[in-house]
């Protein structure tokens, strides 16, 4: 109870109407809560006009500008103060909110943005002689004006939020909010194949392209892959496979990634109910149940996935952003989805073993923790002298440069002596036996994890001070999220403190990581933290947490490395526990037998 605003005598307040501008302001908190929330309004209202192109400009993302000009069939000037104010839509009539086909349809975009900043609205309908346009500034509209243009509408948002001061403390970089604003656009783009993109960032009066998406005319579904191809790459589309399945009136169909081809978070799971794109708990969680059994759990596949239900049975209008919906019987879409992906998996993994590159893969079996434990084992017994075998009348022309360097690399150690770096990320080690190629990365990552560990169970993690302290802006909730893990960071080195209501300030950081990004270690720590169930103590996931840590200071591929430094890593894995596997449970090195060589080249 608050006791400032009780009066002696307790009268009842007077209740009164609020005016529209209140109205507004108070939608708007749920319909446009940051930039990208507002674009997103605005090109649905592009698309539901028919537009075939769609033009999008921001600047300094999104906070002071973002425009956003389409081609569709415009508003009649007599209509634009209507356009604009609180619940009135073209969409629907109010008699059924079930069969709803566009996008829009509550009528609350723009009088919301309106009020919370200064939007001009400029359109020419198809076949009228001329535009006319209207603005209004924090809730105040001003008079129809007479405006040339093309036909079609081009909406203005500038300074939002300028209106509602509280609000604009939330948001988040610059680079955030546009973040925010290119996933947006790639989700509306995914939905629309059909439709025309183009995104340009115009901060401080330039222009860069951002994103330029063409119209892909064309059978739906090659029109789809095409898109997906532009949005996800056409790395994705080589790693994917097609999902077709259809039950009791719901189809899906879209492109699944193999577990091969996964990420670190869900950010790259686009889903579509009804042509729009939704986040949905349902859908997702079918997701993670289709991949089970074929991927490690802090791991998520790529999807672009659309499903198509009948109206009756999916409920749109569950939340003023629409990227809730609501499923008659979410049991029948769960079903569907787990079975449509594990068959396209089954059938996925079919394929891929009938090829020529399997068999060859075939040869480079994984190195078994246990086997590399028992060879270690062995080498210490013997502690036999370096000498070659095997390789040895080719090895000069081999081991080149790095021959000086064969006292500290022995080909006799388990992981043998470094001849090369391939793709500045693959090490290839000569070993009396074979040869080792090395994931550098994965291994790097490793070797951070196990010694953080160890670290922690002795005498605690070494800490190393920035010399400025790294300032996070995240939201008030995320920060509370890791403020509150404060204590458990400080237990592998890591040291936040608050920094105002929407930043983190990093002081020190584990000294094993050497140089680190603490912005996105912070937000792989966030990733974490709300990935898995809140009721899981994070005391009890703090290996998972590490493992997340480790990545940070990890050498990235990419890094070219020198002879020693290179061999440097390989006595290190040696000596390192479970080091056969990076924190992801994949190979961090693979094994080739000179007699498996011998095969492949057919001579035995
Ligand atoms: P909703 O989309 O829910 O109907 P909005 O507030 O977003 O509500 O838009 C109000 C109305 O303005 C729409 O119903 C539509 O008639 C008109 N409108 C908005 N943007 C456009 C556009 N780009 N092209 C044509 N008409 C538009
Ligand atoms: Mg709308």
């Amino acid at each position: 109870m608050r006791q400032d605003n009780h009066k002696i005598e307790q009268k009842a307040p007077e209740i009164r109407q609020l005016d529209e501008t209140a109205q507004n302001r108070i939608a708007a908190g749920e319909v446009v809560e940051r930039p990208a929330s507002a674009l997103k309004e605005l090109v649905e209202n592009a698309l539901d006009a028919g537009a075939t192109r769609i033009e999008i400009a921001v600047a300094d993302g999104g906070k002071t500008l973002i425009r956003v000009e389409d081609d569709g069939y415009g508003i009649a000037e007599t209509q634009l103060p209507l356009a604009m104010s609180r619940h009135a839509t073209s969409k629907i009539d109010g008699s059924d909110l079930v069969n709803i086909l566009t996008f829009g349809f509550r009528g609350e975009a723009l009088p919301s943005m309106g009020a919370v900043g200064r939007l001009t609205i400029s359109s020419r309908q198809r076949g009228a002689a001329s535009g006319a346009s209207l603005s209004v500034s924090g809730g105040a509209v001003g008079s129809v004006e007479p405006k040339a243009m093309n036909e079609g509408t081009i909406v203005e948002l500038r300074d939002l939020f300028h209106a509602t001061p509280a609000r604009l403390k939330f948001l988040r970089t610059d680079r955030a909010e546009m973040q925010a604003i290119v996933d947006a656009v790639k989700r509306l783009a995914m939905a629309e194949p059909a439709v025309g993109f183009v995104l340009r960032d115009v901060s401080g009066g330039g222009s860069k392209e951002v994103l330029r998406y063409s119209a892909d005319q064309g059978a739906l579904f090659d029109a789809l892959a095409t898109r997906l191809k532009s949005v996800l790459g056409a790395d994705f589309m080589d790693n994917a496979l097609k999902v077709e399945a259809h039950r009791d009136g719901i189809q899906l169909a879209g492109f699944a990634s193999l577990p091969t081809y996964s990420r670190g978070n869900a950010q790259q799971q686009f889903l579509f109910v009804n042509g729009r794109p939704v986040k949905d708990k349902v859908l997702i969680g079918a997701l993670r149940a289709s991949y089970m059994d074929v991927l490690h759990s802090g791991r998520f596949p790529v999807v672009a996935l659309f499903l198509d239900a009948p109206v009756q049975i999916v409920d749109v209008n569950v939340h003023p952003a629409k990227s809730e919906v609501r499923f008659k019987d979410p049991g029948v879409v769960r079903g569907l989805i787990i079975s449509a992906i594990k068959h396209a998996l089954a059938e996925g993994g079919h394929r891929s073993s009938s090829t020529i590159s399997d068999a060859t893969l075939g040869a480079f079996t994984p190195e078994q923790p246990s086997a590399r434990i028992y060879q270690m084992e062995d080498r210490i017994q013997l502690m036999r002298p370096t000498h070659q075998r095997g390789f040895a009348e080719t090895q000069d022309v081999f081991s080149g440069r790095v021959e000086s360097h064969d006292e500290i690399a022995p080909t006799d150690a388990p992981l043998g002596a470094a001849r090369a770096q391939l793709h500045e990320n693959y090490i290839i080690a000569q070993t009396d036996e074979g040869m080792v190629i090395i994931d550098q990365h994965a291994a790097h990552e490793r070797l951070v994890y196990e010694k953080l560990k160890t670290q922690m169970a002795e005498n605690g993690v070494v800490r190393q001070a920035l010399l400025i302290p790294e300032i996070v802006e995240l939201s008030e909730q995320d920060c509370a999220t890791l403020l509150d893990a404060a204590d458990t960071f400080a237990q592998f080195g890591l040291i936040v403190e608050s920094f105002g209501k929407n930043a983190i300030a990093v002081q020190e950081v584990p000294a094993v990581l050497g140089e680190v990004n603490a912005t996105e270690m912070l937000k792989d720590i966030l990733d974490e933290l709300s990935e898995h169930n809140t009721s899981t103590e994070i005391q009890t996931r703090i290996e998972v947490i590490l493992s997340r840590v480790a990545c940070h200071g990890s050498i990235r591929s990419g890094r070219r490395m020198r002879a020693e430094e290179m061999n440097a890593l390989l006595r290190e894995m040696e000596a390192t526990p479970n080091s056969g596997q990076c924190n992801h449970g994949r190979p961090t090195y693979v094994k080739l037998a000179l007699k498996d060589i011998e095969k492949l080249f057919g001579r035995r």
